[in-house]
């Protein structure tokens, strides 16, 4: 029996959307331009037409084989030239459907993207039986032990959740044979949020969890213990922002943050460096974006001036009413 139909919301790309694209590979990547001329299984091929693609897309022609091969493969492009389906499709190629256990997992930045992987890989494995569950936080705890009990051959989610399962051991990660890193430069982003104050920290927290994000957060009133194990938290992945007073910025182990939101502006230039400092470590890039009102645009021409640095303002929006943005990139030597 075939799984059951899922509704997908799906675009099929033009032809002229497919070919205008440029790639730049690795020297021993081919082009394969038909679905056909990729090797793949017969009930697999079907899903992928049946889905209504006729053609794979520039980076399918060059990816899915690679991936296929077993080869460490990174898959870089704008949105909508066909990434997901590439890993959707290697991934299902690669299957043995006559083992029940996770045999790829797929992580991704939020759980509207996991619910969606999961959408499209069992349309493209319409054919073939496939098993496919995203374990993604907000849900039935024990459903998802279920699921995994009866054994998924796939499974989609957020890191938070996926951790949880795999810690209880209700993801066994035995036959783990592939793991994908859907918007893995989203994935690998760990923010960091600072406010000034303690009421202001909880305030955030509790709005942002409201907005459905998935964030820790830390404040000088606790014990150490707990701030030990909020950090734990943030480094595990568990949760990828972090809203925090200034306790977090000295003396702990804390680990590279690409983005530094300074939500509201520090009280002394120092602590500026210590926040920001944090990020575009070792060499790497980092973003700091600092929310700056009219009251604080002196403190952070200040800033500018102590540092010989310039923050640059953000395209402003309409939505910005109140409250400007700016930003800044630093690299490591920017300090003083
Ligand atoms: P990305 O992950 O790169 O943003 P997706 O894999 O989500 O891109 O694909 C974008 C859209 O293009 C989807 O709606 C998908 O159905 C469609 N698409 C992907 N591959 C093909 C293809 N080979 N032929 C036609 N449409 C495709
Ligand atoms: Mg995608």
């Amino acid at each position: 029996m075939a799984a059951a139909a899922v509704p997908v919301r799906k675009r099929i790309m033009k032809e002229e959307d497919m070919t205008k694209i440029e790639f730049e590979t690795s020297e021993e990547v081919d082009v394969t331009p038909t679905f056909d001329t990729m090797g793949l299984r017969e009930d697999l091929l079907r899903g992928i037409y049946a889905y209504g693609f006729e053609k794979p897309s520039a980076i399918q022609q060059r990816a899915i084989k690679q991936i296929i091969k077993g080869r460490d493969v990174i898959a870089q492009s704008q949105s909508g030239t066909g990434k997901t389906a590439t890993f959707c499709i290697s991934v299902l190629q690669c299957l043995d459907i006559q083992v029940r256990e996770t045999q790829a997992l797929i992580l991704a930045p939020t759980r509207e993207l996991a619910g969606q992987i999961q959408k499209v890989l069992l349309a493209l494995g319409d054919y073939m039986n496939v098993q496919c569950h995203t374990c993604i936080g907000g849900t039935n705890v024990g459903e998802d032990i279920r699921k995994l009990d009866y054994g998924q051959h796939v499974v989609a989610g957020t890191p938070g959740r996926v951790f949880d399962m795999i810690r209880r051991r209700s993801l066994r990660t035995r036959a783990i044979k592939m793991l994908v890193l859907d918007e893995a430069d989203e994935m690998l982003n760990k923010a960091v949020i600072f406010c000034n104050t303690k009421r202001k920290v909880d305030w955030l927290t509790e709005k942002m969890r409201e907005a459905n994000f998935t964030v820790s957060s830390m404040h000088g009133d606790m014990p150490q213990k707990e701030r030990e194990s909020i950090m734990k938290e943030f480094r595990s992945g568990a949760s990828r922002v972090l809203i925090s007073t200034d306790v977090w910025a000295r003396g702990l182990d804390v680990p590279q943050v690409s983005l530094i939101i300074n939500y509201d502006l520090p009280n002394n230039r120092e602590l500026y460096i210590h926040r920001i400092g944090r990020s575009g470590r070792y060499g790497r890039k980092g973003v700091a974006i600092n929310f700056v009102k009219n009251d604080d645009i002196r403190i952070l021409r200040d800033i500018e001036q102590y540092y010989s640095t310039q923050v640059d303002e953000m395209p402003m929006n309409g939505e910005q009413e109140h409250r400007q943005t700016h930003l800044s990139q630093r690299g490591p030597k920017s300090g003083p």
